[in-house]
């Protein structure tokens, strides 16, 4: 029997990560963990963090590590280290995929996977703008979402050849209909991550 999977999504906004990190919390039967959704749950509930957090988030800014740090390892090890999940927009910074790395030695429980979704630009900026009338997300206006493309490119796609060295980056086409996408990283996971 495969232990249960422990994955984390790498890519640009809008690339899909939300989307698949459902689906792929549904096939691998792990929990789909997002920290955009936890931090912005923070700012809803007007917390310590979701001030401090706010003002980072709405100009596309990364929250500065320290703070992201405490809350993801929190989540991961509360109430006992998690056997299994699909992380969605964590590690962002070298700094945290360091700290996830030692967290996973320490607990057993390093990645199987990481997958990075391939999705040219425009298309990035048609489907955060779609997603911005839609959901009123206020991160998802034009200027904004040129911020975070940028840090993404800056902070977040160094990662890439920090997995890439461990032998656990997947990539994938991140275009064309969402169940083709999921069955992409599936095969792609699996090849990985067996026994
Ligand atoms: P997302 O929903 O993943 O697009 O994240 C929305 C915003 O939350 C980002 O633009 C950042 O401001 C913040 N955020 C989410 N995850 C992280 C992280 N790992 N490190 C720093 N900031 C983060």
């Amino acid at each position: 029997m495969r232990p249960p999977l422990r994955a984390l999504l790498l890519a640009p906004p809008g690339a899909g990560k939300g989307t698949q990190g459902e689906r792929l919390s549904e096939v691998y039967g792990v929990p789909h963990l997002a920290t955009g959704d936890a931090l912005r749950d923070h700012v809803d509930r007007q917390t310590e963090l979701g001030l401090e957090a706010g003002a980072y988030m709405e100009r596309g800014d990364l929250v500065p590590d320290r703070f992201v740090l405490d809350l993801v390892l929190q989540v991961l090890t509360d109430p006992e280290p998690l056997e299994g999940f699909i992380l969605d927009g964590f590690p962002r910074t070298l700094a945290q995929a360091k700290a996830a790395f030692e967290w996973g030695k320490a607990n057993g429980r390093t990645f199987h996977a990481v997958i990075s979704l391939d999705v040219p630009e425009d298309e990035l900026v048609r489907r955060l703008l779609d997603r911005g009338r839609q959901s009123g997300r206020t991160d998802d206006t034009e200027e904004t979402i040129r911020t975070r493309l940028r840090v993404y490119d800056r902070d977040t796609e160094p990662l890439l050849d920090f997995y890439r060295e461990r032998d656990i980056l997947v990539e994938v086409d991140g275009t064309g209909a969402v169940e083709d996408v999921t069955d992409r990283i599936c095969r792609e996971v699996d090849r990985l991550y067996s026994a």
